[in-house]
């Protein structure tokens, strides 16, 4: 009989199955992605999301007090003696009316998702730790990743607490020194490609197959089921009430894949009645899905994506030489691996895509910085976002939405500084330069 827990291939014509503990990072038969599947049936899952509450009883266990692990029966790829945990997923849910006002949401409706707190400075921990936990399970000794930076720290981070060796591939542009510096602090094997993020992906999956390393990119199927906590500890926070809308940020995607997973699971588990819809914001200067999906009409399509129309599309931005370019380096990404996944996402969430210009992230950047505790550019894409659906009317003033912020404030302190220096910036908070003399900064503050 086959296992409770496999890996099935995304594409219906194949449908492949492998066993769970196969290190793969794609199908062996066709090339698709990998979901990693459940018999619920054969598991012990919980027949109330209000079960989990025994859990924070017992938060003096590490696996319970994890904001990953605490959730371990909706992801039971691996028995607990592999589960790794550096404390994360410690997030909270903030209610910000501030906010709110801004994008245009009635007070009382907003709430940020910030998921900068966790131990590396973003919502990778949550998809490291069931990664790096499938990979102590499977044996492996060497992880890789490629990463515009999040990522790598991230990896880093999880291999170094557990004493594997970790190699991170980089590209030579714009890298956030916040995010390099951790992975240099955390002992990575840190590669610089000169080339961008797509580049460092190609390299980092021929140089897993040919060494065989393990590869924790977000399409490792693994990860994923780790990022799918997120929308667990959102419904927590809610007192377990779905909301109306979630709006993420997209670049490679992994986040709107495993939301959607998520809601999909739980909706078959029955634990909730009803499925939020999904915004996933790309920034203009990186909206590869935006362009497939709200300007081609790409679908999902029962699994029957279009594929041609994708491969086409990647052959153009090739022979126009384009280069992904934003401010919002985390999202910086032409060709998302996961977009197949998103686009199941967006299916079953009846989602939407827009794309948001860096001067609009920037500013609502500044605006999360000013009434909340501050988040890195892409992360502002979800606010930004929200504004624009709401000036649309795609977005109803009163109903509930819940905006991820993916990454801590100083992960690109340059980016924040250059916004107040420069005048021009709609919420600019220059410095003022004054003379060493008392008079002179006694007159200054009372301006
Ligand atoms: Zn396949």
């Amino acid at each position: 009989m086959k296992n409770a827990v496999y890996q099935k291939c995304l594409n219906p014509d194949c449908r492949a199955t492998y066993d769970v503990g196969d290190p793969l990072f794609a199908c062996q038969k066709c090339g698709d992605l990998l979901d990693v599947c459940y018999e619920w049936g054969r598991l012990n899952v919980p027949t109330s999301l209000k079960d989990f509450e025994t859990k924070w009883v017992t938060r003096n266990r590490p696996l319970d007090r994890s904001g990953v692990w605490r959730f371990q029966e909706l992801l039971p790829f691996c028995s607990s003696e592999y589960c790794l945990t550096v404390g994360e997923g410690q997030t909270i849910l903030q209610s910000n009316d501030e906010v709110a006002c801004y994008a245009g949401s009635d007070p009382g409706n907003l709430f940020l998702q910030y998921e900068g707190m966790n131990p590396s400075g973003s919502f990778k921990d949550n998809g490291m730790a069931a990664g790096v936990s499938h990979a102590r399970m499977v044996g492996a000794e060497h992880v890789a990743c490629a990463s515009t930076g999040n990522t790598s720290a991230s990896l880093a981070l999880y291999a170094h607490t557990c004493g594997m060796k970790c190699t991170v591939f980089i590209g030579s542009g714009k890298i956030a020194y916040g995010k390099l510096s951790q992975a240099l602090d955390y002992g990575a094997q840190t590669i610089q490609i000169q080339g961008d993020f797509d580049d460092c992906m190609r390299q980092v999956q021929d140089v897993c197959r040919q060494l065989k390393l393990y590869l924790v990119n977000s399409l490792n199927p693994f990860r994923l089921e780790g990022q799918k906590t997120i929308m667990f500890r959102v419904l927590e926070a809610l007192r377990w009430q779905v909301p109306d809308w979630i709006i993420v940020p997209g670049g490679n995607l992994g986040n709107s894949s495993a939301f959607g997973k998520a809601f999909v699971e739980l909706k078959e588990l029955g634990l909730i009645d009803r499925i939020p819809r999904l915004a996933v914001i790309n920034a203009t200067g990186a909206n590869t899905l935006f362009e497939l999906y709200e300007n081609q009409g790409l679908r999902f399509n029962g699994g029957h994506v279009a594929s041609e129309e994708i491969c086409k599309y990647y052959k153009k931005l090739d022979a126009d030489g384009y280069r992904p370019d934003t401010l919002a380096s985390a999202i910086e990404i032409s060709r998302p691996v996961n977009l197949k996944k998103c686009l199941r996402a967006l299916e079953v969430c009846n989602g939407v895509v827009r794309e948001v210009s860096d001067t609009d992230i920037l500013d609502a950047k500044a605006q999360i910085g000013l009434h909340g505790l501050g988040c890195e550019p892409a992360s502002a894409a979800s606010v930004a976002g929200l504004k624009l659906l709401r000036a649309q009317g795609v977005i109803e003033s009163r109903e509930q939405v819940v905006c991820i912020l993916t990454g801590h404030q100083l992960k690109d302190p340059n980016c924040t500084v250059s916004y107040h220096m420069d005048t021009q910036g709609e919420f600019s908070n220059r410095p003022v330069e004054v003379a060493n003399d008392l008079d002179a900064v006694i007159a200054e503050i009372q301006k």
